[in-house]
């Protein structure tokens, strides 16, 4: 059992004050991936920064016609709020595949941001790991891999983010506000997580001394063309072995936009600016579908046992694209698409 010290935050101005003051500390929300970390000695904090009385709670419109969400709404608020049922169903579906009922009641906006890999090795302090331990060397290359990275990886370390949530955020091109004693600023949310890189400890940009207030959605939904499917062992409680979020706007046929975000295959949710381009322009047919999913994995590569990972990440791109296009984002018939 390690010591730890346990403080509650009074304002937002308080917790950023607490954690610059304490590099080990870490703030918990709804502790669900924290409190698991903590108990396999993998996150060893000197100190709980507890920031859920924090008014970080609420879902706001912006003044652009965005929705705003505070760090703290929790994942169950979230998927089943009016606004975010009727506007971003994307991103309604993407909550609702993760986890269990119980799980996202607790989770929070900020802490499914930051929830770590789900590589075994992390977990098992008595192997070596990058990302734990710096250094050490990386037990998933070379070791059983089948939940593991095929785009983006790097010699040091080949996790993947675990989030569905995020995946479907990247798609609809949320940002994140953070503040810190910097002041406050917004990322985009494809700079917010990163790639690992030589530096695989660090999972996203945002500064240890920095908090996430809020993330906000633009106005655009894509709530008429979307789709979000997961793949994974059980239909329930289980992590995505290949996941995709897709929004289109079409015209007739013709895709005018497209985003096109993969989870379970990168150490951040996934996009490729040239596959979306394959599809803008073109009419919504499964060969254009296949010739999107070709350029978006011209570059994966598997480690053995996740090999099945690209041709399943194909098939699952088609499949969502088809889904999102005839605007029946569960359904297996294929009326329109030729
Ligand atoms: C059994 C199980 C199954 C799961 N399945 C899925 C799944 O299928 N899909 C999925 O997406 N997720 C899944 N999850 C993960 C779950 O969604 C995350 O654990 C949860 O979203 C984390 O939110 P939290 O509020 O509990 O974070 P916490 O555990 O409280 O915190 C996580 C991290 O975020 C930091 N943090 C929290 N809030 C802030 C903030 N506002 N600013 C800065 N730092 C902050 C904390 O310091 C900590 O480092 C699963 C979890 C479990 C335990
Ligand atoms: S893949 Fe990353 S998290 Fe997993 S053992 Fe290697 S370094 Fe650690």
């Amino acid at each position: 059992m390690n010591n730890f010290e346990y403080a509650r935050a009074s304002d937002v101005t308080d917790a950023v004050r607490r954690i610059a003051a304490d590099p080990a500390a870490k703030f918990i929300a709804g502790g669900t991936n924290l409190i698991d970390l903590m108990k396999e000695n993998v996150a060893r904090p000197s100190r709980l920064i507890d920031i859920t009385r924090l008014p970080l709670g609420k879902v706001e419109e912006t003044r652009d016609g965005g929705l705003r969400i505070g760090a703290l709404v929790p994942n169950s608020d979230l998927a089943y709020h009016p606004q975010v049922e009727a506007r971003y169903p994307l991103l309604a579906s993407a909550i609702l595949a993760g986890a269990s009922q119980q799980l996202r009641n607790m989770a929070s906006t900020g802490g499914n941001l930051l929830q770590r890999t789900r590589c075994s090795y992390f977990y098992d302090t008595a192997t070596p790991c990058n990302k734990r331990e710096p250094g050490s060397g990386c037990s998933a290359i070379g070791g059983f891999n089948r939940n593991h990275a095929i785009l983006g990886a790097s010699e040091h370390c080949i996790a993947t983010h675990p989030s569905d949530m995020c995946v479907a955020l990247a798609a609809l091109e949320a940002r994140v506000l953070a503040t810190g004693p910097g002041g406050e600023r917004s990322i985009a949310f494809a700079d917010f997580h990163r790639l690992p890189g030589g530096t695989p400890q660090l999972d996203s940009n945002l500064r240890a001394d920095e908090i996430i207030i809020a993330v906000e959605l633009p106005p655009k939904g894509f709530e008429r063309n979307y789709t979000y499917l997961k793949i994974r062992d059980r239909l329930s409680y289980a992590f995505a072995l290949v996941s995709i979020a897709v929004g289109l706007e079409l015209e007739g046929d013709t895709i005018k936009e497209a985003r096109l975000a993969l989870g379970g295959v990168a150490h951040k949710p996934w996009r490729d600016r040239e596959a979306e381009g394959e599809l803008v322009g073109a009419a919504a047919t499964r060969e254009r579908f296949q010739r999107a999913a070709d350029t978006l994995l011209r570059s994966a590569r598997g480690f053995g046992h996740n090999d099945f990972k690209i041709e399943l990440a194909q098939r699952a791109i088609v499949r969502a694209l088809s889904q999102a296009a005839r605007g029946t984002p569960q359904s297996q018939a294929d009326k329109r698409i030729r």
